[in-house]
């Protein structure tokens, strides 16, 4: 219940929790053992901002925490706007009893996507088809940056989900469909937070993350239906304990072991091994018993937004469900007054123990000194020109680069040269708001100029400032060498996608028109901008290459770089990518698995393939594994094999292939090697050379292989070499 009359602020100078050279644990003690019952369940909520009655309630109902929910912008939309806003709220926390600071949270889940002027960075499905850690990191530092300047400490990301049906619609909110390619890119944490011990979190330059949406909310069924016949957001995971624990829980042990501060459960269900659906937000064992017993999480637990509204029962059972199954704050968002009622009267009447209270404030606590607010609770404007800074866009661009998959590539199409003459396309061409997807200034997104960018047309335009462009290929068509037709969605957040394109995965009309016409009238490449595979089954026979765009952000230019060259394509798949709608789900290991392009396909061309392997193999040599260093070996026979596309090539692929093989065994940390290696031989493969492979090389290089194992490098490389030649 809201306080009657205003506490009177007290002079807490000298209080021990406010003391910053004090162990954490000592001010949480000290500040828990003089908070009020109301107290207590106010730092447990979390209001949205716009659902304030009055500014005076954060006083009243001493909260915690508020939050902007996707589109809940200042205006003007500006970084500073945005930093006086939380800085006023900020103020009025500061004015409380005890100046607990508020932890005010936003959605910044590709870069400070809510901000004018923010650097957009690709939705998580192109940084999972990068395969790189470190880019990832890197995004999360860029994201944290923004946010933190704008006076916000907490970013509600970054999704864990392991997409296992790209027919839901935040497919492009997930790293991938593999749940090691998910863990592998949790490093966005790092980014985002810094060391693991959480020692950084007071920096200028970071933000708490929040793993989410625990768990298996990228595996619900499609087709099961709550309401009206066709749900999967939301729906029902059903796996058994070794599929749930394999595909789904581990990418939060790898988050929880970089030190994520918060998780947030999946408003979906959970039904193990045949047992009836629970919802995450009521699960005991998941949360208390799974999250905080056995994996030892010990940030805190925030619900998503209104989700336990949804739990069986009226709302005061919903809050003890929750409470009681080991949430710590709710995303109210607006029932601030019944929900902080609603606790306050279940702790009294014993129904949620007090301790159980504790625990949640404690973890609560624990995270606002971490991040120094009681220290610095306000913005520091300094920090505002960070937004959208050239060194930000440039980490996007080269995100944008490294997540195109070059899927086909017809007779070496791409890259193209500069001094081509380039037809473009497209409905996504040249529309930013397009490229970014979801999550974009508003919750859903909207095509358009929303925002300050490059659109893949103004970065062709800046290498080939002579390209043509028409939207529905109106234009005339003779007088070019090459179009590229761009392609895909419209914008959509959550739920099945049903924004603007349907919500299935095919293209629109006018998209296939627009591929028809150019395709049919000149030698065409084509991108789809996309959250999630398109079946383009029809189409692929006139397209000469083929590019997975996904939504690369504000940066268009990266898209450019590589496809004339200036970056090479690396990305590979990190979702299968169907013939048809009807073959989802479908996931690598599938029992009948027959995709367009499978999980993990990526082609890049020869000059790429051979810089990539140079990088390889100097990495490889300075490591000390055997495995490594015979990866190595193969690696330099495949580049002594100077030309790749005559009767070497057999050599040069056994090579590759053998270099792949021994990093598969590598105990090192090889998988980027793997990845050049692989790359490289996919070139090879794909130029439809080097399959004759015949025993003799295979022999050869098993016994290569041996020799190497056994410490032999010398012999090794000379065996291959000297047999290969002879080839
Ligand atoms: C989404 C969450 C998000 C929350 C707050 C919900 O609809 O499921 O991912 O963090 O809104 O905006």
């Amino acid at each position: 219940p809201p306080q009657t009359e205003p506490l009177a602020v007290i002079d807490a100078h000298d209080l021990p929790y406010l003391n910053a050279k004090l162990p954490i644990k000592k001010r949480v003690d000290d500040l828990l053992a003089r908070m009020t019952l109301a107290e207590k369940v106010g730092q447990m909520t979390q209001a949205e901002r716009n659902a304030l009655k009055s500014r005076s309630d954060i006083a009243s109902y001493a909260l915690g925490s508020l939050l902007s929910g996707g589109g809940s912008v200042p205006t003007p939309n500006t970084p500073a706007a945005w930093a006086a806003m939380v800085d006023n709220f900020q103020r009025s926390a500061q004015a409380t009893r005890l100046q607990i600071p508020l932890i005010y949270g936003v959605d910044a889940v590709h870069g400070h996507n809510n901000v004018v002027g923010a650097t957009i960075l690709p939705h998580n499905i192109g940084i999972g088809a990068s395969r790189d850690p470190e880019l990832s990191r890197r995004t999360g530092e860029v994201t944290a940056t923004e946010v933190r300047a704008t006076g916000i400490p907490w970013d509600f990301a970054p999704c864990l989900c392991v997409v296992r049906d790209d027919r839901w619609g935040r497919a492009y909110e997930g790293f991938g469909e593999d749940p090691a390619l998910v863990t592998s890119l949790a490093t966005v944490v790092t980014g985002m937070q810094g060391k693991a011990d959480g020692s950084q979190l007071k920096n200028k330059d970071r933000v708490l993350a929040s793993a989410k949406h625990y768990a298996g909310d990228g595996g619900t069924t499609y087709g099961t239906a709550t309401t009206g016949g066709y749900k999967i957001d939301q729906g029902v995971t059903q796996v058994t304990r070794e599929e749930l624990e394999r595909l789904h829980l581990a990418p939060f042990k790898t988050a929880l072991a970089l030190g994520v501060g918060t998780v947030m459960p999946s408003f979906s269900s959970v039904s193990i091994d045949g047992g009836t659906p629970l919802k995450m937000h009521g699960h005991d064992e998941l949360i208390n018993g799974v999250l905080k017993d056995r994996m030892g999480f010990k940030g805190f637990v925030i619900s998503d937004w209104a989700a336990i509204d949804q739990l069986p029962g009226d709302y005061v059972s919903d809050i003890r469900t929750s409470i009681n199954a080991g949430l710590d704050m709710i995303m109210v968002p607006a029932r601030y007054q019944e929900f902080t009622a609603g606790l306050t009267a279940e702790v009294t009447a014993g129904r949620v123990p007090l301790s159980r209270v504790d625990d949640a404030v404690r973890r609560i606590l624990g995270e606002k000194f971490k991040l120094g607010l009681f220290e610095q609770p306000y913005s520091d404007p300094a920090q505002l020109s960070t937004v959208g800074s050239a060194k930000h866009r440039a980490v996007g661009r080269e995100a944008a680069a490294k997540s195109q998959v070059l899927l086909k590539n017809e007779g070496n199409l791409l890259p193209l040269a500069p001094s081509s003459k380039v037809y473009v396309a497209g409905s996504n061409a040249d529309d930013l708001g397009n490229q970014l997807g979801g999550w974009s200034i508003t919750w859903q997104g909207r095509s358009g100029a929303t925002t300050t960018g490059t659109t893949v047309l103004a970065g062709i335009k800046q290498v080939a400032p002579s390209a043509t462009f028409s939207a529905d290929a109106s234009a005339p068509l003779t007088g070019h060498d090459v179009g590229v037709v761009v392609v895909g969605e419209r914008p959509y957040a959550e739920g099945v996608g049903d924004v603007g394109n349907g919500h299935d995965l095919l293209l629109a009309d006018a998209d296939k028109a627009a591929v028809d016409k150019v395709c049919g009238a000149m030698k065409c490449v084509v991108l789809i901008v996309s959250g999630r595979p398109q079946v383009v089954t029809d189409q692929l026979g006139k397209i000469n290459a083929l590019v997975a765009s996904w939504l690369p952000g504000t940066e268009g230019a990266g898209v450019a770089d590589v496809l004339f060259g200036k970056k090479p394509f690396s990305g590979r798949l990190p979702v299968s990518w169907p013939r048809t709608e009807a073959q989802q789900p479908l996931n690598v290991g599938d029992a009948s698995y027959d995709p367009q392009y499978p999980y993990g396909w990526g082609l890049t061309t020869q000059a790429a393939a051979r810089q990539k392997l140079t990088e390889a193999r100097n990495t490889l040599l300075r490591k000390h594994d055997p495995y490594a260093l015979a990866a190595a070996v193969a690696a330099e026979v495949a580049l002594q094999t100077k030309d790749w596309s005559g009767s070497k090539v057999p050599v040069a692929l056994a090579a590759l292939e053998q270099s792949a093989r021994f990093l598969d065994r590598s105990k090192a940390d090889g998988y980027a090697e793997g990845d050049a290696v692989v790359a490289a031989a996919r070139w090879i493969a794909q130029n439809k050379i080097g399959q004759n492979l015949t025993e003799p090389v295979s022999k050869l290089t098993a016994d290569a292989e041996h020799l190497a194992l056994t410490g032999q490098l010398g012999a090794a490389v000379a065996k291959l070499t000297t047999a290969y030649k002879t080839k």
